[in-house]
């Protein structure tokens, strides 16, 4: 793989990237309900649960939120730490390998903390053992020693909000996901949020932005905050040289079609797995397996990181036979939509 390309992957990655800063120190991250943009429904609902809960002096029941990456769920766990005004700790689902790994971390909380577990789904059917008492009775049972020496001990935990993030619901074990109070699924952002969130950024970081530039950002975006304040940085540079250091229409507009991103956000992935399907399927069905031994990618991946995006602006549909292109997707790279019968894609300037 050449260096542009692996540039060009990382910057439509909508996982967390070292460039975008750590959890904590990472200034663009909302610190409470109020600047967090978008996603009024949970917004609405989270604040009533966690004003309820703080009436009634008791942690906020357990949290379960969903969403492709980039959303904005981890910084939800830390504006509701914050607002219930106790300690955060943040792991994730591969993180804890054993489930003496998970009791250390349930014995270290404090009464009413919040431990959030990123790709929850991610965790081994041992260590989710230990996790359903501790998340209802709150209380953990340990086992030590073997055979006659053997003992076990009850041990009572502080009364946590487990938050769990987690990209595909549909995979979280049954028992797991009962044990939730609250499931809230997050939507991908209008450009309209996107460009306040982007505004909100490029005031922290004191870049001068115009409504157009922060529009024209905000509508390639592909939906995910993330990217925007990724893209946001990288435009910086050419308005730097380009215009006096002002961000405007003209400048993102050169920058991100210079990164090769058209202005609905697609990069040369999506590009290229569009045109998979449209030149060897006939724009599909297609199960989700072959295409991604096609292209060379993980299905996961596309599941997770493609598929998403292209599916909320209507390029792709998913049937129970398999994945297919839309006619939008077909007209927007200049294809006509494949004809099944002449078995074959033919480009409009042919
Ligand atoms: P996830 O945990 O879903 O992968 P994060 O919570 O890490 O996503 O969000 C990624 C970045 O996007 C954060 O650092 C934050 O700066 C920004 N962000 C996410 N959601 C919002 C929002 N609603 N308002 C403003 N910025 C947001």
């Amino acid at each position: 793989m050449n260096f542009d390309m692996d540039l060009e992957n990382r910057i439509m990655d909508p996982a967390e990237l070292p460039e975008d800063l750590g959890d904590s120190d990472n200034p663009l991250r909302p610190k409470i309900l109020q600047d967090y943009i978008g996603q009024e429904k949970v917004k609405e609902n989270l604040s009533i649960y966690m004003e309820a809960a703080r009436q009634r002096k008791e942690a906020l029941d357990h949290v379960l939120l969903y969403g492709p990456p980039g959303l904005g769920k981890t910084t939800l766990a830390g504006i509701i730490a914050n607002e219930m005004g106790v300690g955060l700790r943040i792991t994730s689902g591969p993180a804890i390998e054993k489930p003496g790994d998970l009791a250390a971390l349930l014995t270290n909380l404090n009464e009413g903390d919040v431990l959030f577990i990123d790709e929850i789904h991610r965790l081994s059917r041992a260590v989710e053992e230990i996790l359903y008492p501790s998340m209802e009775d709150f209380a953990i049972d340990i086992i030590t020693g073997k055979g006659q020496m053997a003992a076990s001990y009850h041990l009572p935990l502080p009364r946590f909000t487990l938050v769990g993030a987690t990209t595909r619901a549909g995979q979280l074990t049954a028992p797991l996901r009962d044990r939730f109070g609250v499931v809230l699924r997050l939507e991908m952002y209008t450009p309209q949020e996107l460009s306040s969130i982007i505004k909100r950024s490029a005031t922290i970081l004191n870049m001068p932005i115009d409504e157009d530039g922060a529009l024209e950002i905000a509508s390639r975006s592909r939906g995910t905050p993330r990217i925007a304040n990724r893209l946001l940085k990288r435009v910086r540079d050419f308005a730097q040289v380009m215009s006096n250091g002002v961000i405007t229409c003209e400048t993102a507009q050169i920058a991100l079609d210079r990164m090769e991103i058209d202005e609905l956000g697609l990069d040369s992935n999506d590009r290229r797995m569009i045109e998979a399907l449209i030149k060897f399927y006939r724009g599909g069905p297609v199960g989700v397996e072959t295409l991604a031994a096609a292209i060379g990618e993980e299905a996961v991946t596309i599941e997770d990181v493609y598929e998403p995006y292209l599916m909320q602006i209507g390029f792709l549909n998913r049937t129970p036979r398999g994945r297919c292109v839309t006619a939008a997707a077909c007209k927007h790279l200049g294809y006509d939509l494949p004809n099944a019968e002449k078995g074959q894609a033919t480009l409009f300037n042919d």
